[in-house]
């Protein structure tokens, strides 16, 4: 059976990944999984390249094997689209995002909700055995609140608010923000793809 490797140590994302692409007919494995280890430096300008540098450089120690990689992010309009490819980074990766999120919402004070528009954007690229390779992206729209709310999510979830549940991403349950998420739409286009090959 092939088998799809996906280039994260995140079990939440392989939690994802595997719910998605379940029906596939695949193996599907976490890079600690098949046995490989690599820190790969994600010097890409777009959520795209940084996706498709981390599959391609991968998929070298995997030949055989449909490598898939992820890079996701944060833009706020208003900030020039920041924190974008650098969310992890900003203001420092061991930072809380009890921090970063409220250094966000200082930054937008006195924005009206209009100015406040935001997109979680999850580029996921992948390469195949035979050489070639494939990128989907995923969006979801909303807006920066002006609080924080919600427990459940991770990193920006508590500030990213979303008009169809009028609440934040932090607020969902795993399962509604699977549905509406950037990363459950990139992962939905990306096992159309992975079907026609
Ligand atoms: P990465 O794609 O795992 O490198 O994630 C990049 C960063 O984007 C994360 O560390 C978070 O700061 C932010 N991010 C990406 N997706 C989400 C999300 O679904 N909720 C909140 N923050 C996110």
């Amino acid at each position: 059976m092939s088998r799809i490797i996906f280039a994260t140590g995140n079990q939440n994302k392989m939690k994802e990944i595997r719910m998605i692409l379940s029906d596939i007919g695949m193996e599907i494995l976490s890079m600690k999984e098949a046995g490989v280890d690599a820190d790969i430096v994600e010097n890409g300008t777009t959520f795209e390249e940084n996706a498709m540098i981390k599959a391609t450089e991968i998929s070298k120690l995997l030949p055989g094997d449909i490598v898939l990689a992820d890079d996701s992010g944060l833009e706020i309009d208003y900030l020039n689209k920041e924190p974008g490819i650098y969310s992890a980074r900003y203001m420092g990766e061991d930072t809380s995002y009890e921090v970063k999120n409220r250094n966000l919402i200082d930054r937008l004070d006195g924005v009206p909700k209009e100015q406040r528009t935001a997109r979680f954007v999850c580029a996921i690229a992948a390469a195949l055995p035979d050489g070639s390779t494939r990128c989907v992206r995923g969006t979801i729209e909303g807006y920066i609140g002006w609080e924080a709310a919600g427990e459940n999510g991770f990193g920006y979830d508590p500030i990213f608010y979303v008009d169809e549940y009028g609440c934040s991403t932090a607020q969902l349950s795993p399962e509604q923000k699977n549905e509406i998420s950037h990363r459950g739409k990139a992962l939905r286009s990306m096992r159309e793809e992975l079907l026609k090959v």
